[in-house]
C-alpha cells in the first residue's frame, strides 16, 4: 500500500502518516519508484507530470481546501475519486482570521487608520454587534465555523449557498433571488466561496450594488471571484467603505497592481490558514481505510459542479 504525497513540506506530512496508519508506505514526490505501486495521491498545487502514468491510483486527495487545480487537471481522469481533507470541524485558524477581520470592519479600523494618517481625531459612532448584519457567499467546510462563531458573537448572520439549507441562528438563502436578500442585509461581506465556473467573476458590480451603501467586503477565498476593477469603482464611489483581500487573481500581487496603493484596501498575502498535517491526514487516512474495506470514500469532490 503506497501513497505518493506531494508538498512544500513533507516531513511533518510522512510523520503523521506513520503515527496514523504505520503500514502505509509514503513515497515523496517525484520519488514516485515503481509507478504501479500508487494507490494514493495526496497533493498540494499539483505540478504537471505528478499524477500523469499512475495506473493504480484509488483515488486522489486534496491537501489544500480549494481543489480547483485537481478539478481542472487533464491528468485526473473523470472517474477518478478525489477527496478533500479538511476536518469536518473547521479550522481553527481560518475561523480566528475571518473573526479578526469582521471584527476590524465592525469597529472601523480602516477608517481610523485613514484618519491617523491625517492626524484626524474623530470617533465614529458605532453600532453593537446586534445591530450590524455579516453576510456570507459560502457556507462550507470553513464558512460554516467562521459563520457560528459571528452568530455567537452577537452579530446578525445570514449565508447564501448553492443548495437550501436551514442553520439555527444564520439566515440562509440560495439562488438569485436570495442572494439579493442576502446582500440588502450584508454591512460586512464575506466570500468563501469555492472557485467553479458559477463563481468566478461573481463579485462584480452588479453584486456589490446590491449591498448597502458603505459596506465593507472581505475576499478570503480566491482571487478569480473578483472583478478587481469593480471593486475599485465600488471604493472610490463610496458604495464601498473598505475591502480585506486576502486571496487574488495572481499571486504574489503583482507590485503595479492598483489594489496594492488602494487607500481603502488591506492587503494580506494569502495567510488566512496553514495546511496542517495533524488538521488533514486523518480524513486521508480514514478513505484509505474505507477503500480498502470497500466502503464509500467520503468528503468526495463533485466534478460536476466543480466543488
Ligand atoms: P466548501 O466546498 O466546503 O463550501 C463551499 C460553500 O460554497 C458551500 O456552502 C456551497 O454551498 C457554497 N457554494 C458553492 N457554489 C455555490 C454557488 N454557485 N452559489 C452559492 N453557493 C455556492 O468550501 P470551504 O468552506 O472548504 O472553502 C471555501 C474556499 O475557501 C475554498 O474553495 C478556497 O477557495 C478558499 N480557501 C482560502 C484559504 C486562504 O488561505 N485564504 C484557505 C483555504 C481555502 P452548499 O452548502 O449548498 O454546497
Amino acid at each position: 500500500m503506497v501513497l505518493l504525497l506531494q508538498a512544500r513540506e513533507p516531513q511533518p506530512f510522512i510523520a503523521e502518516f506513520g503515527r496514523l496508519m504505520p503500514t502505509l508506505e509514503v513515497r515523496v514526490w517525484p520519488d514516485v519508484g515503481a509507478q504501479e505501486d500508487i494507490a494514493f495521491a495526496f497533493v498540494s498545487q499539483i505540478r504537471p507530470g505528478v499524477l500523469a502514468g499512475l495506473p493504480n491510483l484509488r483515488f486522489v486527495a486534496s491537501l489544500l481546501a480549494g481543489v480547483e487545480h485537481l478539478v481542472r487537471s487533464p491528468e485526473i481522469p473523470s472517474d477518478l475519486p478525489i477527496v478533500r481533507s479538511g476536518s469536518p470541524e473547521g479550522d481553527a485558524m481560518m475561523t480566528e482570521y475571518v473573526l479578526m477581520h469582521v471584527l476590524r470592519h465592525h469597529r472601523n479600523l480602516p477608517a481610523y487608520s485613514l484618519q491617523q494618517g491625517r492626524a484626524h481625531w474623530a470617533p465614529i459612532p458605532q453600532k453593537p454587534t446586534g445591530e450590524r448584519g455579516v453576510g456570507f457567499l459560502g457556507l462550507g467546510l470553513l464558512g460554516r465555523p467562521a459563520a457560528m462563531r459571528l452568530r455567537d458573537h452577537g452579530f446578525k448572520v445570514a449565508a447564501w449557498t448553492r443548495k437550501s439549507r436551514q442553520e439555527a441562528g444564520i439566515a440562509c438563502f440560495s439562488g438569485p433571488l436570495g442572494l439579493e436578500r442576502m446582500l440588502e442585509r450584508s454591512e460586512i461581506l464575506v466570500n468563501l466561496l469555492p472557485a467553479t465556473e458559477e463563481t468566478e467573476n461573481i463579485i462584480n458590480a452588479r453584486l456589490l450594488s446590491g449591498l448597502p451603501h458603505g459596506a465593507h467586503f472581505i475576499n478570503v477565498a480566491r482571487g478569480r471571484h473578483v472583478v478587481d476593477a469593480d471593486l475599485i469603482a465600488a471604493l472610490d464611489s463610496g458604495k464601498l467603505a473598505a475591502a480585506t483581500l486576502d486571496v487574488f487573481r495572481v499571486e504574489p500581487l503583482p507590485e503595479d497592481s492598483p489594489l496594492w496603493r488602494h487607500p481603502r484596501i488591506a492587503i494580506m498575502p494569502h495567510v488566512a490558514r496553514r495546511a496542517r498535517p495533524e488538521d488533514s491526514v486523518p480524513q486521508v487516512v480514514e478513505n484509505i481505510r474505507r477503500q480498502l474495506s470497500g466502503e464509500p470514500l467520503k468528503w468526495v469532490v463533485d466534478r460536476q459542479v466543480g466543488y
